[in-house]
């Protein structure tokens, strides 16, 4: 037993008390250091994922600014709102921010989160049990997301894009329903520089297996989900995967959930087989939100000529990016060549525009420099009714056919009983 009054009880009291404070100096100095690595290594990060090129860019016609000025501009894939960069203000890191949205003339801007991002990402081959930078280096992107799970950063972004909006004053606004869409052209003929936003996940892993979550997504705004991401999961197989399996019957469930809700599906980042029982089983035109054709770019990711027939055959659009992978080059050529092979493969309906900016990708012109790829375009030589169908009016029409009203926004279990009603509505509209 030891005693207060004995000298060496005494000594080891005040050492623990020294060690105490030692420790939590020590954490506090580890804390400071991590904000300290944040404020400094996040924006190299993001400049170092989110290249662009340096380079001449071609010179921009009155035709093709007056073409691209009169159109309405949508874009239907980028992940900014992973970067916690301020989007209101104008930035030289990544490729998209408002400012830059309205420079380009968007009209429309998908906004995607990926919610997993697996180490050592191979086009080819990527593991399911890879581990997930996010975890790691999450918070050096944006505060809060390392510590989040997979559903909670989908939530954490979808507030995030909610914060832009309400301190835009009306110059972005989020899109949830097809009364949002049309007061979202309202909005642009009175003030041409209003952007709408859509909300996207990349991967339903961001479920994490609880099929309730389909609809507390839903209910943070996410309007258009792809089944996988970089690899296989318990919903489907990926482009990427190690196994590129098809459909599990819980993607199955997933897909007549999300389409009865009111989500698009994207099948971006789909294996192939996947892609066709996909296919099979959807009821409302998909979209294929960034990539490319193998017409023009033949690698694991892109399109064959099979598919987006089938794409085409369903009334959906193919969202051509503007970086290697998709185009096998940067150049905005590179980006009209597949966007004339969609065309003449399938017609002009079903090309669209799917930037994958700020999606770890490097390109040649971020988004307020659009216009040069009207130019393009026209170079092709894309007739100009063709090029507003690709800048926007595709895309425009797969969203107004895949969102729900505002009146449908409810309980999937509820809505899954009123297929005639939405149907009716579908055709009145
Ligand atoms: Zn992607």
């Amino acid at each position: 037993m030891t005693h207060a009054n004995d000298p060496g009880s005494a000594a080891s009291a005040s050492g623990s008390r020294k060690t105490r404070w030692l420790r939590r100096v020590g954490l506090l100095a580890g804390l400071l250091a991590l904000l300290a690595a944040v404020a400094i290594l996040a924006p190299p990060l993001e400049h170092f994922m989110n290249r662009v090129e340096p380079g001449p860019l071609p010179e921009v016609s009155p035709q093709a600014a007056r073409l691209h000025d009169a159109a309405f501009v949508v874009d239907l894939h980028a992940d900014s709102l992973l970067f916690g960069r301020d989007l209101s203000r104008r930035s030289d890191t990544g490729h998209v921010d408002l400012p830059r949205l309205r420079e380009g003339g968007v009209g429309l801007q998908v906004f995607a989160a990926p919610t997993v991002v697996p180490l050592g990402m191979d086009m080819e081959r990527t593991s399911s049990n890879a581990l997930d930078m996010l975890d790691w280096a999450g918070d050096l992107l944006r505060p809060g997301l390392g510590r989040s799970s997979p559903m909670q950063r989908a939530l954490l972004i979808a507030q995030a894009l909610e914060v832009l909006a309400r301190e835009s004053g009306g110059r972005l606004v989020v899109v949830r329903s097809r009364e949002d869409l049309r007061e979202l052209r309202e909005a642009r003929s009175e003030d041409p520089g209003t952007v709408g936003a859509v909300l996207a996940i990349e991967g339903a892993h961001a479920m994490e297996g609880d099929p309730d979550n389909l609809q507390a997504l839903f209910d943070a705004g996410y309007r258009i989900l792809g089944l996988t991401h970089f690899f296989d999961n318990a919903y489907a197989g990926s482009a990427h995967g190690e196994a590129k399996g098809g459909l599990s019957p819980l993607g199955r469930q997933t897909l007549a959930e999300m389409q009865s809700l009111g989500m698009l599906a994207d099948i971006a980042h789909l294996s192939p087989r996947a892609t066709h029982e996909l296919l099979d089983q959807a009821s409302t035109p998909v979209v294929f939100s960034h990539g490319g054709v193998k017409g023009t770019c033949d690698n694991t990711r892109n399109l064959s000529d099979a598919m987006l027939q089938r794409v085409a055959d369903g009334g959906g659009v193919v969202g051509i990016g503007y970086w290697d992978w998709a185009t096998c080059g940067t150049a905005p050529e590179d980006v009209a060549r597949a966007v004339r092979y969609v065309i003449d493969t399938v017609g002009d309906d079903h090309a669209a525009l799917g930037s994958d900016y700020d999606g770890g990708v490097s390109v040649s012109f971020d988004t307020s420099k659009l216009s040069v790829l009207t130019q393009a375009m026209l170079d092709a030589g894309i007739p100009e009714p063709s090029i507003r169908k690709v800048l926007g009016e595709n895309a425009l029409r797969v969203l107004d056919l895949g969102l729900p009203w505002e009146g449908d926004a409810k309980p999937a279990s509820q809505s899954r009983n009123m297929p005639a009603r939405r149907g009716q509505r579908a055709s009145a509209g």
